[in-house]
């Protein structure tokens, strides 16, 4: 074996099939480091990482996170979950198995390897909030028998579940929340709002809008996640987290619809449909600890995004 070989850092990035994991698992070869993609192929596809199966630094394995696992690598990336409304309510039992159980084989890894693991937490953990922006020490306002909750609770069960698992074996732990990202990979079928409009847009069909449009999210694009998450990773303090990583833009759903209108040049007509239970009326991160602490910050504004997402699926759909 080379010295490169045996140097060359080993990652396991759980959901690597997914929107967020094929990114990833791009960006990391990219690096130069092995990669093991590890997923069930519950919302994620094999198309998303076709293009990395020639690549001899990456491997795809099909596993169930909820199933203990166990290989040799230098860094775990925990993403595997559901993230779309309409996917992790389809099977709420298992959404929030994963969510646990995943942590914990996962943990249970990390504690053998004594290697970092990084989590895929959301801005859901903060529920519908009622302090503005977000801040990481803000509890959360989550109506735990919710039809959310399953992830919502879930998530915040994981971060429970890291930060005992940090306290009670050393576990070198980082925990991120993400909000709301957008863009290549995405699936068409995904069910949220970005990719939905996206997709109407470009088909001519309506664009739906849940409930009046005025409620608000903050909007990220992908790559600006990316760089977020690894730098997290790689931080060589003893940083855990949790750190909000995301785009502080704010829109209202309103806002979002007639921006995709003007950009596909789309004659789709808008139409509103009853907003789902629960639905966060407003969402946006302070972003000052990621600044502070990772010295990131997002550089793509949502008119530079939009377009490139747009392109995407233009290209996906033969459009
Ligand atoms: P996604 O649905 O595209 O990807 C999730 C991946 O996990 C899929 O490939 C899926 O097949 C896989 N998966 C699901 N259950 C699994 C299981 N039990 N075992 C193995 N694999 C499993 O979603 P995404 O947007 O890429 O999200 C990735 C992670 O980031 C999730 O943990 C999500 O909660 C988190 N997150 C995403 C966003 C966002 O805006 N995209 C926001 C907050 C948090
Ligand atoms: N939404 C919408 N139309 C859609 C899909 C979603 O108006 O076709 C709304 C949804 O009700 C929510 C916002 O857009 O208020 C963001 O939804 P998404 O599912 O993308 O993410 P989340 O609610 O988890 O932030």
């Amino acid at each position: 074996m080379s010295t490169d070989a045996l140097k060359k850092k080993r990652v396991l990035v759980t959901g690597g099939a997914g929107f967020l994991g094929s990114n990833l698992c791009e960006h990391l070869l990219g690096l130069g480091y092995e990669v093991i993609a590890l997923d069930n192929f519950f919302t994620g596809s094999k198309s998303n990482i076709d293009h990395l199966s020639s690549n001899k630094n990456f491997e795809l394995i099909r596993h169930d996170v909820t199933a203990p696992f166990s290989i040799e690598v230098d860094e775990i990336y925990n993403l595997a979950c559901p993230a779309s409304p309409p996917h992790y309510q389809h099977d709420p039992v298992q959404t929030i198995r994963t969510s646990v159980l995943g942590a914990i084989n996962m943990l249970d890894l990390a504690k053998r390897l004594k290697c970092p693991i990084l989590q895929a937490s959301t801005s859901e953990v903060y529920g519908d909030p009622e302090v503005h922006p977000q801040v990481e020490s803000y509890w959360g306002n989550v109506n735990p028998i919710g039809i959310r909750a399953c992830y919502d609770e879930g998530k915040r069960a994981a971060e429970t579940i890291f930060f005992d698992y940090y306290r009670q074996y050393n576990v070198p732990i980082r925990v991120i929340r993400i909000f709301n990202t957008y863009g290549p990979k995405m699936d068409p079928d995904d069910g949220r709002v970005v990719s939905n409009f996206i997709v109407q847009a470009l088909k001519g069909e309506d664009i739906t809008i849940y409930g009046d449009g005025s409620q608000t999210r903050s909007f990220q694009y992908v790559d600006d996640l990316i760089k977020g998450m690894v730098a997290m990773m790689e931080n060589k303090s003893d940083f855990t987290g949790p750190v909000n990583l995301g785009n502080p833009g704010e829109f209202t759903i309103g806002e979002l619809a007639r921006k995709i209108i003007d950009l596909t040049g789309s004659k789709s007509k808008v139409v509103n449909k009853d907003l789902p239970k629960d639905d966060p009326k407003k969402r946006k991160p302070d972003i000052t600890l990621a600044k502070d602490r990772l010295g990131w910050e997002p550089l793509v504004s949502l008119e530079e995004g939009l377009p490139k997402t747009i392109s995407y699926f233009k290209s996906l759909l033969r459009l």
